[in-house]
């Protein structure tokens, strides 16, 4: 296995091809948007220039890592000759059907096609291709380059063999693969979002503020980030999508999204990409301070 595509280039995207292509894999990004490409070739650059200065690779490697990557926006010319396709674009289950259909048309039939998805259904996606035995889901952490885990999601029809592949190759990739299986929100999301969920409720209902929120979690159960920080950094939007789908796909409402996340989706916070949602970021500063929408 060589050649690898990995398409959508958002928060994800970005480090997934910044991990394979410094494990010496050549990496088609794609994006429907050139500028979502010269952002994520921008954000893989500085990860590698704070790499360099912290010495943990040289300059060489650098350079390598970059010469394996080709930013393009035609789907199927990246997929032509692809090894393996490793799908982060937007959590939305009609466009990934749509994706997965367009590289099950235009990736060789050995292909594998894994998928990124937090929550949506791996069997779902592999019925809509040729090949659900060749379908998988490889789960990278946020952020990619740093986090350790990918959990690796079986569909129904995923044959063991592509699961053994993608499993051994996680660990080339410098990972801890764990196996799991398919059913919404697969293990972290499930464990994760009604915890972020209810911090959420927590401040709907002025249980307590943002930071107080924050610190109960993080002095109190040693987290290394709050959950409404946390979820800044996920993306509201993304934390909305996959709360929806664990809602829909157990049915049960203990599941059902706070009316505070929905609001803030669509009035467009979606976290630290868009600038604005628990907290206010301002561009190349580590430091948040609380949203004003939430100041006492
Ligand atoms: P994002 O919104 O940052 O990026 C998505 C990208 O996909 C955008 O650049 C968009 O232009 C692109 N895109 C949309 N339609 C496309 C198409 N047809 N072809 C090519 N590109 C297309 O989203 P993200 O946070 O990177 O999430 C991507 C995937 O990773 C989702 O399935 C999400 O659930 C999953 N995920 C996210 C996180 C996280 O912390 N954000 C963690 C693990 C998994």
């Amino acid at each position: 296995m060589e050649k690898v595509v990995v398409i959508g280039a958002g928060t994800m995207g970005n480090g997934i091809a910044h991990v394979f292509a410094m494990s010496g894999y050549s990496v088609k990004l794609v994006d429907v948007k050139q500028e979502a490409l010269d952002k994520a070739i921008a954000t893989i650059t500085r990860n590698l220039d704070r790499m360099v200065s912290k010495g943990a690779i040289d300059e060489a490697k650098k350079a390598e890592t970059l010469g394996n990557l080709s930013p393009q926006t035609d789907l199927a010319a990246a997929c032509a000759d692809a090894d393996l396709v490793v799908e982060a674009a937007t959590e939305n289950i009609d466009l990934k059907l749509k994706i997965f259909q367009q590289i099950d048309a235009a990736a060789p039939a050995s292909a594998i096609l894994a998928t990124n998805t937090s929550s949506i259904s791996i069997t779902r996606i592999g019925s809509v291709t040729k090949r659900a035995d060749k379908v998988i889901g490889m789960h990278f952490m946020n952020p990619v380059p740093v986090m350790k885990l990918i959990e690796v999601i079986r569909g129904y029809a995923t044959s063991d063999e592509v699961t053994k592949l993608i499993m051994d190759l996680s660990v080339k990739l410098g990972k801890v693969p764990v196996e799991v299986n398919d059913y919404p929100g697969f293990v972290a999301n499930r464990i994760l979002m009604p915890m972020i969920n209810e911090a959420i409720y927590s401040l709907y209902e002025g249980v307590a503020g943002v930071q107080e929120i924050d610190t109960v979690m993080k002095l109190g159960m040693a987290h290394p980030m709050g959950p409404l920080q946390l979820a800044d950094f996920i993306g509201l939007d993304v934390c909305l999508a996959i709360l929806r789908v664990l809602h829909d796909g157990f049915g049960n409402p203990k599941y059902a999204p706070c009316p505070l996340l929905v609001n803030m989706v669509t009035a467009g916070y979606l976290g630290a990409k868009s600038g604005e949602g628990f907290y206010k970021y301002t561009a190349g500063s580590k430091d948040a301070a609380v949203s004003s929408m939430f100041l006492k």
